[in-house]
């Protein structure tokens, strides 16, 4: 069995989703999470997994989608209150800093993150952390909060950051992206699979729209790098998601 703990299926997903969630157990991925970007998303997301079985669903708010208004930010934690009692709600995100394309108000992305890591405290949910080419600001921030193990997202940065969230505790999302490009891979025991889809398709699919299938075939390629049989992968990387996310 193997769990899809990152992806956007809810929101105009291009291929029909009732065949993509019946290939997705075909290939044995039989848990999903659908991870909000907005706070309309997250709307989305939640409806999406009160409609089918084997999904559940985060309430999140991307760096990139906020534009720094401090009393929209406001109404939207406020009226996002209604939703975040769903039972199918197991987690925050995706919520980080992303500075890879300037120019970034690296202050409001700051505000943000803040506001939505209180949440996480004080839900006691997990968080998917969405960080790139920002962890120099990211690690003084998370560590002022107290948080349940949380997971970053589509880890892609250096063996450095990989300690540095190895020693606090997190465990890392891996994609698509490590079945066709050079980068650092953290120890198997911390990791959790995702694919991210519709986007960073893995091999031998690369030029399709992902889909939550495709998590085999990240799973096949942990198994061949870390030297496991795919069970073995299977076993480690949906223990780790069921713990994080409470699945
Ligand atoms: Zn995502």
């Amino acid at each position: 069995m193997l769990v899809d703990s990152h992806c956007h299926l809810h929101d105009d997903f291009p291929i029909p989703v009732d065949e993509a969630l019946k290939k997705s157990h075909e290939n044995g991925v039989d848990k999903i999470i659908v991870i909000g970007t907005s706070p309309e998303d997250s709307e989305k997301a939640c409806v999406f997994a009160g409609e089918h079985e084997e999904v559940h669903w985060t309430f999140g708010y991307h760096p990139e989608e906020y534009d720094g208004d401090k009393a929209k930010l406001e109404k939207d934690l406020n009226d996002a209150k209604t939703f975040l009692s769903d039972p199918k709600l197991v987690g925050i995100g995706e919520i980080g800093l992303d500075y890879h394309f300037p120019p970034t108000d690296k202050k409001a992305q700051i505000f943000l993150l803040e506001n939505m890591l209180q949440i996480a405290q004080d839900m006691k949910l997990p968080v998917s952390f969405h960080v790139r080419d920002a962890f120099e600001d990211f690690w003084p921030i998370f560590d002022n909060f107290k948080l349940v193990p949380s997971v970053l997202h589509s880890f892609t940065d250096s063996e450095e950051n990989i300690e540095q969230g190895l020693k606090r505790g997190l465990y890392f999302g891996v994609n698509g992206i490590a079945t066709f490009a050079k980068i650092a891979h953290p120890p198997i025991e911390r990791i959790v699979l995702e694919t991210d889809a519709p986007f960073l398709t893995p091999k031998p699919f690369r030029g399709k729209i992902n889909e939550s299938a495709f998590i085999r075939n990240i799973a096949e390629w942990a198994a061949e790098y870390y030297n496991l049989s795919l069970d073995e992968v299977a076993k480690i990387t949906t223990q780790n998601a069921e713990l994080i996310f409470k699945i």
